[in-house]
């Protein structure tokens, strides 16, 4: 074992600090990485601050970070894929059973002995494993992935979770080329949603509750801006859409945007708000519409989906910050008021 350096929060209600935590030594088969950068996203807060003690509750200490780029340190004996000064992706899982239907069909996300990143049982040290707000990380090397060497590496770190999480659904949707897709919420997830539903040739629509975020939507690739709030707007696009990308981290209504659906219209969940979300049984019979929910991507599909942004440029716009602020971002993150992610820059680590 040896020493990282690491931000940990110890309660629900403490704000996260400055830490030492304990790595493993690369095994025959672990990559060790030196993290570059940490992107933060909205599940980082939801688990530092036990919003889903319901479904998975946070064990404290608790080291966040799902969204990883850096360069590989060391790799073990049988390691082929990485060599060391290799950049290197780590998103939110860190190993599997290999042998579970899910994982012979790439879905390592459901498999059931699937580890992730943090707050996970660690089978190698006990305990739960510690995220990427981290100086390092060991990780079997089936979960990690080759990084793009033409892209901005502060604006890589986000495609290991929001990237993965917006591409997995629209890609598997079919051919949405024309296709008017709508995007809730412009954050992370949205507004990776948009580049991605923009770069497979659909209609974009976000729907957003911040006027402000109007003239970034259209920048971002969006062709019309819905501000969610105004009864009128809602109105005017209800019953017209095909697919529609539903990223809110809180509680919404739902149903008002399952009406924006035509018929056997779609509505894909990936926000994780901490309580169940109201479903009236009639927005679905009329129009035979259907919700479902989309979680990450296995690693195959995480591949290709770096691949793709390596191939047509695209990055998550970031802000970059040093990690002595990720406080006051998890208060921003709460006010909505992010553009697009917050992307630690782990070098800060080195002044604790
Ligand atoms: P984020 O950056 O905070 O973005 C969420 C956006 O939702 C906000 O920017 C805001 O957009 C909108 N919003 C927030 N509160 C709202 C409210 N009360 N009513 C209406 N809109 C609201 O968060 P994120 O990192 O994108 O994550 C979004 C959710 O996805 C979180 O719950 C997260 O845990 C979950 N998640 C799921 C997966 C998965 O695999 N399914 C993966 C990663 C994250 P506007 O200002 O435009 O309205
Ligand atoms: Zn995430």
């Amino acid at each position: 074992m040896y020493k990282a350096k690491a931000y940990s929060a110890a309660s629900a209600t403490a704000p996260l600090a400055s830490t030492t935590i304990q790595r493993r030594e690369p095994t025959d088969r672990d990559v060790q990485i030196e993290i570059l950068f940490c992107g933060i996203c909205h599940s980082d807060l939801h688990t530092v601050r036990d919003e889903w003690n319901s479904v998975m509750p946070t064990i404290y200490p608790c080291v966040p970070g799902h969204e990883i780029v850096g360069r590989v340190t060391k790799v073990g004996s049988a390691v082929t894929r990485f060599k060391p000064g290799d950049l290197a992706g780590v998103g939110c899982l860190v190993d599997s059973d290999h042998s579970c239907p899910s994982c012979d069909a790439n879905l390592e996300q459901f498999c059931t002995n699937a580890t992730f990143t943090y707050n996970s049982p660690d089978k190698h040290l006990g305990g739960v494993t510690y995220g990427g707000y981290s100086d390092s990380i060991v990780v079997d090397e089936h979960f990690v992935l080759r990084v793009p060497t033409n892209l901005n590496l502060a604006g890589v770190a986000p495609l290991l979770c929001a990237g993965i999480t917006t591409y997995s659904p629209i890609h598997r949707w079919g051919d949405i080329k024309g296709k008017k897709v709508g995007v809730v919420g412009l954050g992370g997830l949205g507004h990776m949603g948009v580049k991605f539903a923009k770069a497979f040739g659909a209609h974009v629509v976000v729907f957003t509750t911040s006027p402000g975020k109007k003239e970034d939507a259209l920048r971002l690739g969006a062709d019309e801006v819905i501000i969610s709030t105004d009864a009128e707007q809602m109105k005017q696009h209800a019953g017209t859409f095909n697919f529609i990308l539903d990223t809110i981290a809180a509680d919404h209504d739902l149903n008002a945007y399952i009406q924006m659906l035509g018929l056997e219209g779609n509505i894909t969940l990936v926000g994780a708000p901490d309580k169940p979300l109201a479903l009236s049984s009639f927005a679905l019979l009329f129009g035979r519409r259907s919700v479902s929910g989309s979680l990450i991507g296995g690693l195959a599909e995480t591949q290709e989906m770096l691949d793709f942004c390596g191939q047509h440029n695209i990055t998550s716009d970031v802000e970059v910050i040093p990690i002595q602020r990720v406080n006051e971002a998890y208060e921003r993150l709460v006010k909505s008021d992010v553009k697009y992610r917050f992307s630690i820059d782990m070098a800060s680590l080195k002044a604790e």
